[in-house]
């Protein structure tokens, strides 16, 4: 018999033979936590989670969701192990994932700001610290704060948006892009005949080989530095590094 502190990390699939995994979760009494899975259909807080539509749709059709048992933890180990196995499941499976955050938070938290965007800042996980979360900024730099700075729009930059305003305005002269120019990854290409409500835009070349359309004034404040690559790494070289932390 698993102790009172063991918690399960459990999976609800497809209930055909492929047993494909549609949502991971946590519980310290998986059998209970599938009924009020099976219940929440009808719940009208959670009938609006894609989860809840999926099990109506299965139930319409006569049909329930199997539950696998993934990984026995203990309170200190489940956070990471869900974040892990959510984040697997979302890469290898053929059909979406239907959980709405990325795993280890408690259920009663009020907001979960996991992938939320405030101005340049994404909330990437919630922090080692109480109370904060880690954000990645679109300049590459990571953060952590508190998500009520965020909320109240106070803080929508690592600072990176602050120092540009000031060199903006230290910058009096106009200097115009040059073909051949680089900011971050992007090399100029052309500028673009036609403009873009009102404002100048540039082919761009990305060093992974893609190619964009960027306003002239995006290029030059540092707002877009790659084709949306080096962000992308970015979140996920910290998903990797908070999962290892965890
Ligand atoms: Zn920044
Ligand atoms: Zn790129």
């Amino acid at each position: 018999m698993q102790s009172a502190e063991t918690a399960y990390i459990y999976a609800l699939c497809e209930p055909d033979h492929r047993r494909t995994v549609r949502y991971v979760g946590k519980s310290i009494d998986p059998d209970a936590r599938y009924l009020s899975h099976i219940d929440s259909a009808d719940k009208a807080k959670e009938a609006k989670l894609p989860k809840a539509r999926w099990l109506k749709k299965l139930r319409s059709k006569g049909l329930s969701p199997t539950i696998e048992i993934l990984e026995l933890c203990n309170e200190d180990t489940w956070r990471a192990a869900e974040k892990a196995w959510i984040a697997y499941f979302r890469d290898i499976s053929d059909k979406e994932l239907l959980n709405v955050s990325d795993g280890g938070e408690l259920i009663c938290r009020r907001r979960n700001y996991i992938g939320e965007r405030f101005g340049r800042l994404t909330v990437v996980s919630y922090s080692e610290a109480p109370g904060l979360v880690d954000c990645v900024c679109t300049c590459g730099a990571a953060i952590s704060i508190d998500p009520g700075r965020l909320v109240s729009r106070n803080t929508s930059s690592c600072g990176c948006l602050r120092r540009e305003v000031t060199s903006r305005r230290a910058r009096k002269a106009h200097v115009p892009i040059q073909k051949g120019e680089r900011f971050g990854r992007l090399t100029v290409v052309r500028r673009c005949r036609k403009r873009s409500g009102g404002h100048i835009q540039y082919e761009v070349l990305c060093d992974c080989g893609n190619t964009k359309r960027v306003a002239a004034s995006d290029l030059r404040n540092g707002k877009v530095v790659s084709c949306k690559c080096f962000h992308k790494e970015r979140i996920s070289e910290l998903m990797r590094e908070v999962r290892r932390r965890a």
